[in-house]
């Protein structure tokens, strides 16, 4: 992914705390011989009176009665090894997935957790998150693809994902540290239901980037070689190469689930000359947020050489001298996060 989010957006997640804690203790007093605590038990004022939540958990403690000591041993396996975030992004620390539970605790754990996520967004927690998420994240578009602007808080909502699929990850459904918000082509044309930190087609793990986390990709675009690709008109593209750069094992898994190369290929690098500025664009904010004024010709190139620093000066006279050869490269090159 191009960026992460700040951390601080997941202080807030005392709900999941509390199912989490009240599954836990749930399942310890059956093994040691006690009665599973009521809902209300101790709980969170803010959900002890939640219907929903409260319909589910004793849905939940039934199945979980009629478990052995071994059964319910495993279920708590699986709760702690789904929710340690970020370990379990690393390609080898063991998590189990919800099939290696018994049957009968698979329908009421999944709707446990689905009413959790649900009072997320009643509660606001979801607001909240994304709120702080939005104040944060330079250039304000989507950082698994870095093409969807996001949206402003308070205008619709972008997707809410769950990272580690519940469907086959339910115990982490209303985890902060497993919820990104993320751009609805991302979430639903690409990622889908596929498991982030296992590969389906060779039941391999993979490592993956945490949305939470202190690494992140870049995009270069610097190897393409100009006027060298297929012909737009009067115009010749470059023969773009797009090479993700970061963690290896990261960067292959946010391409396989994400399909950048092939995005970028057909949507964003495959921009002629004339159509150089929505490339621009797209390059600059995801830079930081620069409101790119669409300019002609010579304006353009003056912000091009104001936003680059950086570009060395004969670059930069090329630049303004409207050296079209060396302009797409730079653009691309420079502006990546
Ligand atoms: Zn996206």
């Amino acid at each position: 992914m191009l960026n992460v989010y700040s951390i601080t957006a997941t202080a807030e997640n005392w709900v999941h705390d509390a199912v989490y804690a009240k599954v836990k203790s749930a399942l310890e007093a059956l093994n040691s011989g006690g009665t599973a605590p009521d809902w209300a038990d101790g709980m969170h004022e803010d959900l002890a009176d939640r219907e929903a939540l409260k319909r589910c958990y004793d849905a939940f403690r039934a199945a979980a009665e009629g478990l052995s000591v071994k059964q319910r041993t495993k279920v708590l396996r699986v709760l702690e090894d789904q929710n340690n975030i970020p370990a379990v992004f690393d390609g080898v620390t063991a998590c189990l997935r919800i099939d290696a539970t018994p049957a009968r605790i698979r329908k009421p754990t999944a709707a446990l957790f689905a009413a959790a996520f649900d009072a997320l967004k009643s509660l606001k927690v979801r607001d909240r998150q994304y709120q702080t998420i939005f104040d944060t994240l330079p250039g304000k578009c989507c950082p698994f693809c870095g093409i969807e602007p996001f949206e402003s808080p308070g205008l619709a909502r972008e997707d809410l994902d769950h990272y580690l699929p519940r469907s086959l990850y339910p115990f982490a459904g209303a985890n902060l540290r497993n919820l990104a918000p993320m751009g609805g082509k991302c979430n639903r044309a690409y990622k889908k239901d596929q498991d982030i930190i296992c590969d389906d087609n060779t039941g391999q793990r993979r490592r993956c980037f945490d949305p939470y986390g202190e690494n992140w990709a870049t995009v270069s675009l610097m190897a393409s070689r100009p006027f060298e690709g297929e012909s737009v008109g009067p115009f010749r593209l470059p023969a773009w190469q797009v090479d993700l750069l970061g963690d290896a094992l990261s960067v292959a898994t946010w391409d396989q689930i994400f399909q950048i190369r092939h995005r970028y290929l057909s949507e964003q690098a495959q921009c002629a000359f004339p159509r150089v500025d929505g490339a621009f664009r797209i390059l600059v904010q995801r830079a930081g947020g620069f409101h790119f004024d669409t300019g002609r010709g010579d304006r353009r190139l003056r912000t091009i050489s104001r936003f680059c620093p950086s570009v060395d000066s004969r670059r930069r006279r090329s630049l303004e001298a409207g050296g079209v050869r060396d302009a797409v490269p730079s653009m691309c090159g420079i502006g990546c996060l």
